[in-house]
């Protein structure tokens, strides 16, 4: 029985295939293909598009209006600059007026869809029809072997693999001019989590550097954890701190430890054994606060005078950690120096997280492919001719907020038009 693909192309062959069908991948078939290269979308799983389907909660935060290159991690932190002002969110929104989607802008810029993340997937699909891409599904890539000169000219690749096909496993082969890498990294592997471009790279000898979980949730293995448990649901705007790096939002407490944007957002400047500070009260000076209402002889129990800036259940789990003793007593009966204290807490709450929720739940991987091997222009591999990385497999990792979708975005498009 006959694939599509081999039908449409009986030799196989191909200008351009591109390894995943993810953002990244997509974005750099349809531009390839409008430059009337035949293209092919190799994808393991069976679906194309599965993190966007889950971005955003279901509405897919597609991008972001206010991109700012440090809002991007990477060992390099200029390499990202030129792809990201080739394509710009403002070209990204221009494709979704073009499709009648509806969004919005939500808080710091950031766009969503109005009805379902399944608007962009659609986009896309329709985009790559339009322009011929081809898509094959349910075909996991597992060599790619650099012909040689022999063959005949412009065929530099032949990826080999296993394709689902009616329930059977069959053989996979094709051959290409062009090779564009976007599989992805290590996050969620239920999504299309995979290490096979880390493995590419490793082959190429490109230099790799050592990827880990980012945008995840923290684990606690000390006395937050139960803390964490009993509140688990509690959102609280907070801010938070790890080296230097600060970040304002949302702390969900979680029965496994804390997650939330602003605990999403510092977890990629955290290293194992590192501390992160909480600031319960980010506008508030509490110390000060609690002398000025000691001053003004006030008469409520710190707890009630809390439960006006901080919800009740987490005053109560405060309480039982910072000030048990003096639980019964009105602020004009606590000390000045318990009030100090108890206030520096509230401004600078020391956690230190056993780990994170690693892989398993990262929204991205940080690090992988060393851009010191790519070219920042056209995304191709320096010393690899028709080579390319692209997205979330490079060392490049956004911020919270569209930036990791804009990254894989104008790396696709960056590397379709040349490849
Ligand atoms: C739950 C969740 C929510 C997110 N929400 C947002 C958001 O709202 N906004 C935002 O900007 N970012 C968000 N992100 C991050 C964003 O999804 C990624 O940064 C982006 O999808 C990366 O795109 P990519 O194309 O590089 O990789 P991927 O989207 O991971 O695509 C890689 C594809 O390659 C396929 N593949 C892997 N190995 C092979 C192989 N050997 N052969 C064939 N195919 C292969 C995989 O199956 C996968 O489909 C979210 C991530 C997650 C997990």
């Amino acid at each position: 029985m006959q694939s599509n693909t081999q039908k449409n192309n009986p030799v196989n062959q191909y200008d351009v295939i591109v390894l995943g069908a993810g953002a990244a991948g997509l974005m750099a078939a349809i531009t390839a293909a409008s430059r009337n290269r035949s293209v092919l979308v190799v994808e393991k799983s069976n679906k194309i598009g599965k993190k966007i389907l889950m971005s955003g909660g279901g509405k897919s935060n597609f991008t972001n209006t206010s991109i700012e290159f440090d809002n991007f991690i990477s060992q390099n932190p200029h390499f990202c600059k030129s792809a990201l002002s080739r394509y710009t969110a403002f070209d990204f929104i221009k494709l979704v007026e073009k499709h009648k989607i509806e969004y919005e802008e939500r808080k710091d810029h950031q766009l969503f869809c109005i009805h379902s993340s399944k608007d962009i997937v659609n986009m896309l699909q329709k985009e790559c029809s339009a322009s011929g891409v081809e898509i094959i599904k349910d075909t996991d890539v597992e060599f790619v072997e650099v012909l040689s000169k022999k063959e005949p000219e412009k065929l530099n690749y032949l990826l080999k693999g296993s394709r689902e096909y009616l329930k059977k496993s069959e053989p996979f082969e094709v051959k290409c001019e062009s090779l564009i890498v976007a599989t992805g990294a290590l996050s969620i592997p239920t999504l299309g989590g995979s290490d096979f471009g880390y493995k590419l790279a490793k082959q190429f000898a490109l230099p790799l550097v050592k990827p880990a979980a980012g945008l995840v949730p923290f684990m606690f293995s000390d006395f937050i954890k139960p803390i964490a448990e009993s509140l688990s649901g509690l959102s609280v705007d907070v801010e938070v701190s790890c080296q230097k790096k600060s970040f304002k939002g949302g702390l969900l407490f979680t029965h496994r430890g804390l997650s939330g944007p602003a605990i999403l957002q510092i977890s990629n400047y955290w290293n194992p054994g590192q501390e992160i500070v909480v600031n319960l009260l980010p506008d508030l000076d509490a110390s000060k606060e609690l002398q000025k209402e000691k001053n003004g002889n006030n008469k409520l129990l710190l707890r009630s005078f809390l439960s006006n800036h901080l919800s009740k259940s987490l005053v109560l789990e405060l309480q039982k950690i910072w000030w048990p003793s003096i639980s019964e007593s009105s602020i004009q009966d606590i000390s000045r120096k318990d009030l100090i204290k108890i206030g520096s807490l509230l401004n600078h709450w020391v956690l230190k997280p056993s780990s994170t929720e690693g892989y398993r739940t990262a929204e991205v991987t940080l690090w992988g492919v060393d851009t010191s091997s790519i070219s920042s222009k056209t995304m191709e591999v320096n010393c690899q001719p028709k080579m390319y990385f692209i997205g979330e497999v490079l060392d490049v990792t956004g911020h919270l907020g569209g930036f990791n979708f804009q990254w894989a975005w104008s790396s696709g498009y960056c590397a379709g038009l040349v490849a």
